[in-house]
């Protein structure tokens, strides 16, 4: 039997796809100019990336999600949206945690040799000596450029196990611009310098922020009292139906069609289409299609995924009162561990609090497709295995996936937006693409929440160019002297360009 269809919906209205973020703000911001809207959510929740989980009354981020803005106009949504009392100041704090020690992030040289002891600091500082004495001569690449500043062992203590936890291919494989960005002129003899010098001279060192805003329930919260407002003033929002299909006519999008989870079909008119949606698969949707090179382009868009393993522990168990904690032992897979006691004293409840265990992943790979159950008995194998509690006093688990978390950049991907750019800007008008995967930025919600804004500005009238919105400009990191790397765009975060050769070969 066919699945059912229909159509439904006001030609004179805006179709917003996702309900994240920046699907939210777009709505949000033409509810306010007085105009209705449809958005269309393939999940059951609001917040995208930046949902809070909610399960048996536990809530949890996928990864914590601090809010920190340099745009005013983001910072003033965010308090036009969350009545004053439900946004907290907190204070941050993260620390490496190897080998049953807490070290300072970033690294500072004396406190690292002080924790790992006598024996492996003289190790170190010899390792440091003969890479002085002998430097790597490839320092194009990641490992070569750590090792030349660190020495072999503090390159493989404090970098090598997270950076490939993350990014899931060898450090080797990886360009040493990005390094710049991250370790900022910092080697270990600078490192034990500015750790017995004053702090005034750690200028060259990324300064972190000290403080960041958080809903008292979550960045979800934002989300949630957001969909609302948007639903008060008239618009809708549908959850658990997918956009297939973008009809056009001459250079203008006429229809959205959206599956339902069971099937069937809904079509809706449209004035104009916001996307959220990975910007490659937004593409594909197109129907008349666009020509195969533009398609090859849309498919050439690759991510990494995410999942995180949320456990219910008595909260007096929990011994560090850090945000998050990160994780560099080579023998457990977990890369970050959120304390969402520490994000918010209203996520701790009848004296329980919930860790997060973070894993970077590719869809479809063994951690993907492991039960839920194996993923839990493995996430509390490896709370003990790195002494950090012990399995039995977890007292529930909870998984949950995220598929294209971390768009990839590749050293194809700026060349492939450019031409879903071009090709939409002639063949769809009125389609704008906003935010994360929408635009393929790795980015903050900063980001995503104001190229939503400008968008809707832009359908009023304006003329903003979206592609160059920087949320940087006075950013809070203090700027390197090495200059942008390849990576950064503008968008609140910085990633590595990772060659296509070595990403298929680690999907394999
Ligand atoms: C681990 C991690 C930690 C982070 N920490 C921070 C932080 O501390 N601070 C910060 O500001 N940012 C942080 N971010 C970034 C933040 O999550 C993103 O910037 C933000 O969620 C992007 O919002 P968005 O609306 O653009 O996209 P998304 O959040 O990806 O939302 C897109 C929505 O579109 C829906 N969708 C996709 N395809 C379709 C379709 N075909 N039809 C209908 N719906 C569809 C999705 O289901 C989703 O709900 C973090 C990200 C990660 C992965």
């Amino acid at each position: 039997m066919e699945p059912p269809s229909e159509a439904t919906g006001d030609p004179r209205e805006a179709v917003i796809i996702g309900a994240g973020p920046a699907g939210l703000t777009a709505a949000y911001q033409l509810a306010k100019s007085g105009r209705t809207s449809t958005l269309l959510e393939a999940d059951s929740v609001v917040g995208g990336i930046s949902r809070t989980t909610e399960r048996d009354g536990w809530r949890f981020d996928m990864g914590g999600h601090r809010f920190f803005t340099k745009v005013p106009a983001v910072e003033q949504l965010w308090h036009e949206i969350l009545p004053e009392g439900d946004f907290l100041l907190r204070p941050r704090k993260s620390r490496i945690f190897y080998d049953g020690k807490y070290f300072d992030y970033p690294i500072r040289g004396g406190n690292a040799l002080r924790n790992l002891g006598p024996v492996e600091a003289v190790r170190c500082v010899g390792s440091y000596a003969w890479a002085r004495v002998h430097p790597p001569k490839d320092q194009d690449n990641y490992e070569g450029w750590l090792v030349a500043r660190f020495g072999w062992r503090l390159y493989r203590t404090f970098f090598k196990t997270y950076t490939e936890k993350v990014w899931g291919i060898p450090v080797s494989q990886m360009p040493a611009d990005w390094a710049a960005q991250r370790v900022k002129g910092l080697s270990l003899g600078k490192a034990i310098v500015n750790s017995l010098t004053p702090k005034r001279n750690q200028k060259d060192i990324t300064s972190l922020i000290e403080e960041f805003q958080y809903p008292k329930f979550g960045p979800g919260m934002m989300w949630e009292v957001c969909r609302e407002k948007v639903e008060a003033r008239g618009s809708k929002i549908v959850f658990g139906t997918k956009v297939t299909r973008i009809r056009r006519q001459g250079d203008r999008a006429v229809e959205v069609e959206a599956t339902a989870a069971g099937g069937g079909t809904t079509t809706y008119p449209v004035s104009e289409v916001i996307s959220s949606m990975p910007f490659g698969a937004l593409v594909e949707a197109m129907d008349p299609p666009a020509p195969d090179e533009v398609r090859r382009a849309a498919a050439g868009l690759g991510y990494r995924d995410f999942l995180t393993v949320a456990l219910v522990v008595p909260a007096e168990r929990v011994a560090w009162d850090d945000n998050w904690i990160y994780i560099h032992a080579p023998d457990v897979r977990t890369m970050r561990i959120q304390n969402f006691g520490s994000w918010s004293p209203f996520l701790v409840k009848d004296g329980r609090n919930v860790l997060g265990l973070e894993y970077t992943v590719f869809e479809g790979d063994q951690s993907w497709t492991a039960s839920d159950e194996e993923l839990i008995e493995r996430g509390k194998q490896e709370l003990e295995q790195l002494g950090l509690m012990e399995a039995a006093d977890v007292e529930a688990g909870y998984v949950v996936r995220m598929p294209k978390a971390y768009p990839i950049y590749d050293e194809h991907y700026r060349a492939n937006v450019e031409v879903l750019r071009s090709w939409l800007d002639a063949n769809a008008v009125n389609v704008y693409p906003v935010g994360r995967n929408g635009m393929h930025r790795y980015n903050n919600q900063d980001h995503s929440m104001y190229t939503a804004m400008l968008s809707v500005e832009n359908i009023l009238g304006a003329d903003h160019d979206i592609w160059s919105v920087n949320v940087e400009a006075d950013y809070h990191e203090e700027k390197s002297a090495d200059g942008p790397g390849q990576g950064r765009s503008g968008t609140g975060r910085d990633a590595p360009v990772l060659r296509r050769e070595y990403l298929d070969a680690a999907r394999r």
